[in-house]
């Protein structure tokens, strides 16, 4: 592998705008990753091997290094609800099969004009309805920090990927938490931008008052540099905002004299003690940096549950009729009228938990229900915004966990809608009341599980939480402990030669590579204006693990959830669908694409009871023609 990945999207950048390294090699670097590591967390649906590399040689063929962008070089995922020109899209969802738009989101027109090369598109929740990740048409992806849990969703594709170092960063979607959340359970930096602050064209629509786009990071600063490509308005998107343009997000550290609050009531019940204990000792490193931490009242925050499903579920009943079978999506057709047509259509190509909402939305829209339920459901909206209005008149940004508890396992949750609802807790105020809302890292549970510290502030104040974020990162930078294993040369599960949960980087297994990865965070953390020397970093991270694994219990944790990992990889290896791949592959070759299915075309699904059966496999374009679009579905942001 070559030493050019992993790293940051800063580092990457920079070396190949000075010539140090080739676009070529970084992205050849990042599939090579891919190929070794993703058959075990199943982060993307497709791989777009050709496509990535043509647009890696365009940038090194570039005379001009220094003007191709903030993003020159950098391997970005994309979540697969967003629109990619002559690349599947599919939003996890069996109706969107073999769907290859056209056109490019808007935002992935930013990250190409960016200098970005995308290589490839991560799984979702169906149309981003979920938190596990579980409910995609595709199968589920895995926590790359523990392969029995969920990376969270339903932008857990993408999360997982970050937190893998198969890119560094990648975009997700977020209605109420999918970026935050899944960000949280993996150990990524995770932003939800102000709503209108990024455009929604090219979004596969879910709940159109709520989406928006934002982007993953390892670190707080890769994570505003996206969001800086990202941004700005968009005449395609009636809903992009021209407030707070032009936008520059300062990264300098200083906090002193910002005022934090927090909603204490709200985080009574519920929350981990693990989760508690981490967001806790986050608060005191807010005021070691000078930054006053005063408690706030949310009183209508306890409804943003029932609010946000009502809300979500009556929105995506709306953008999901479209899917017909006439104007977009597949088509189950037979002899009967047009409404068996429709009803055949939609049985096929919607899963279960898209069936719910979209039964729960068209309820609660009907006549008779619509006051005593939506209606009403806005009216809590409004007085949570006022609640969010009233403690910003004290408070310059509002904490809380990103989410009560750590990843659950796989399955755990899907028999029990209500349980995966809540998961949501903490995530689903902010999209409700428009705000920016940020995830970072801080710590780990006993188990060695992620914990996400949530941030949020008033509309258009993004650049006050990120520079939040970033002031806390400095002082606990979580961003360098990986996930166990996945650092190992010639190791492609999760199971063998393990690093023990959230051991750093440094001193481990694979000592080579660490010290090159050491020396280039280093370097790139320097470049932030991040001045630690080694030594400091030395003594934080001796510290950061006594913080986090004092436990002797933690080894025969982790032998056990080896043994677990082992398991399931053997039930794993146990279920491959190929039946499902092979029709897939007529289907694809059937639109002109020469698809050769790889590593992962023939990676397993799992097995475990609940799952619906995976109705299409994940697909790798090694080469062959660039579809010019299948005249099918899109959808708009200016909904
Ligand atoms: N988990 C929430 C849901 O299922 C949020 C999803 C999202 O933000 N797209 O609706």
């Amino acid at each position: 592998m070559s030493p050019a990945f992993p790293g940051t999207a800063a580092g990457v950048a920079r070396a190949f705008v000075a010539g140090e390294l080739r676009a070529t090699d970084v992205c050849e670097a990042a599939l090579d990753r891919i190929g070794r590591l993703d058959a075990g967390i199943r982060a993307f649906v497709t791989i777009d091997a050709d496509g990535a590399l043509a647009a890696a040689r365009a940038l090194d063929a570039r005379p001009d290094r220094a003007q191709v962008g903030p993003l020159a070089g950098v391997p970005v995922a994309v979540k697969d609800n967003i629109c990619t020109r002559g690349l599947a899209t599919t939003a996890g969802s069996a109706a969107l099969r073999g769907f290859v738009p056209p056109y490019d989101a808007t935002v992935v027109e930013r990250l190409r004009a960016a200098g970005a090369v995308i290589v490839g598109k991560t799984n979702c929740d169906e149309f981003g309805m979920g938190s596990s990740t579980e409910h995609s048409a595709c199968g589920p992806t895995t926590n790359p920090w523990d392969a029995s849990r969920t990376p969270g969703g339903s932008s857990g594709g993408s999360a997982a990927a970050v937190a893998a170092r198969l890119v560094p960063v990648a975009l997700g979607s977020d209605t109420g938490g999918s970026i935050r959340q899944p960000a949280g359970f993996c150990g990524a930096v995770g932003m939800k931008p102000t709503y209108g602050r990024v455009s929604r064209y090219g979004l596969v629509a879910f709940a159109s008052s709520l989406d928006q786009i934002g982007p993953f990071g390892l670190t707080v600063a890769d994570t505003t540099r996206v969001l800086q490509v990202l941004a700005g308005p968009d005449p395609r998107d009636a809903t992009s905002a021209r407030d707070g343009v032009p936008w520059e997000p300062v990264l300098d550290g200083r906090v002193r004299g910002l005022r934090v609050g927090i909603p204490r009531r709200w985080l009574e019940s519920g929350v981990e003690p693990d989760v508690s204990a981490r967001f806790d000792a986050a608060l005191d490193v807010f005021r070691g940096l000078g930054v006053s931490v005063v408690d706030i009242e949310l009183p209508h925050a306890r409804h943003a549950i029932a609010v946000y499903y009502l809300v979500a579920t009556a929105e995506a009943s709306s953008n999901l009729a479209r899917y017909d079978g006439v104007r977009y999506g597949g088509r189950v057709g037979g002899d009967g009228a047009l409404t068996e047509m429709y009803a055949r259509t939609r049985e096929a190509g919607f899963g279960s938990e898209v069936k719910r909402r979209v039964m729960l939305g068209t309820f609660v829209l009907g006549a008779g229900y619509y006051d005593q339920l939506y209606m009403k459901a806005l009216q809590v909206r409004t007085l949570l915004t006022r609640d969010f209005d009233a403690a910003f008149a004290r408070v310059d940004i509002i904490a809380t966990p990103t989410s009560p508890t750590t990843a659950f396992r796989l399955g755990e949750r899907l028999a029990d809608p209500l349980q995966m609802y809540l998961a949501d807790v903490f995530t689903a105020p902010a999209p409700l009341a428009g705000l920016p809302a940020v995830s970072v890292p801080c710590g780990f549970s006993t188990e060695g599980l992620p914990i996400g510290l949530q941030l949020m502030a008033p509309r258009f104040e993004d650049a006050t939480i990120l520079r939040m974020a970033d002031a806390y990162e400095r002082e606990q930078p979580w961003w360098r402990h990986s996930p166990p294993g996945l650092f190992l040369e010639g190791t492609s599960t999760a199971g063998r030669g393990r690093r023990r949960a959230g051991e750093p980087l440094d001193g481990g297994v694979d000592g080579d590579t660490d010290q090159r990865e050491r020396q280039q965070r280093q370097q790139h953390r320097e470049e932030a204006g991040h001045g630690h020397g080694d030594h400091a970093d030395d003594a934080r991270d001796d510290q950061d693990r006594q913080e986090h694994q004092p436990q002797h219990q933690l080894q025969q944790e982790a032998e056990q959830q080896e043994r677990q990992e082992d398991q399931l990889q053997q039930q794993l290896q146990q279920a491959p669908d190929q039946a499902d791949d092979q029709q897939a592959a007529k289907d694809q070759d059937a639109q002109g694409q020469h698809i050769e299915h790889g590593t992962l075309a023939s990676s397993p699904r799992p097995a475990a009871p609940g799952y619906e059966p995976c109705s299409y496999p994940v697909t790798q374009i090694l080469r062959g023609r660039r579809p010019e679009g299948s005249g099918g579905p899109s959808s708009g942001g200016a909904a």
